[in-house]
């Protein structure tokens, strides 16, 4: 007997309402100033594929079940590219970009 299992949404973003299946994928779709009201810089959302393949498509069809009300299934789930990205229980990684080993830029 097999189980399909479906990659699920566990960061789902209610502002842009696409799905992401990490906080530091969800993170980095996010941009700007908090405390900014003005459209340019304020906090925003960038869709993943305009973000330099900074994300990936973890899943054509994944589901969702905290986006609303119902489950939504087909949905595209988003994460970071792991070769590339660092993750936020990564600690030495994040130190050493703190100290300046790794640039953005
Ligand atoms: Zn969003
Ligand atoms: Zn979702």
């Amino acid at each position: 007997m097999v189980r399909v299992v479906r990659t699920s949404c566990t960061y789902h973003c209610a502002a842009c309402g696409l799905h992401f299946h990490s906080l530091e994928a969800f993170d980095a779709h996010r941009v700007g100033d908090h405390a900014s009201n003005d459209p340019e810089t304020r906090r925003r959302c960038v869709h993943p594929l305009d973000l330099d393949g900074k994300l990936v498509l973890l899943s054509e069809d994944g589901i969702c079940r905290i986006g609303g009300p119902d489950v939504q299934v087909g949905v595209s789930v988003w994460t970071s590219d792991r070769r590339k990205g660092t993750r936020p229980w990564d600690a030495p990684v994040r130190a050493a970009e703190a100290a300046g080993g790794v640039s953005g830029a």
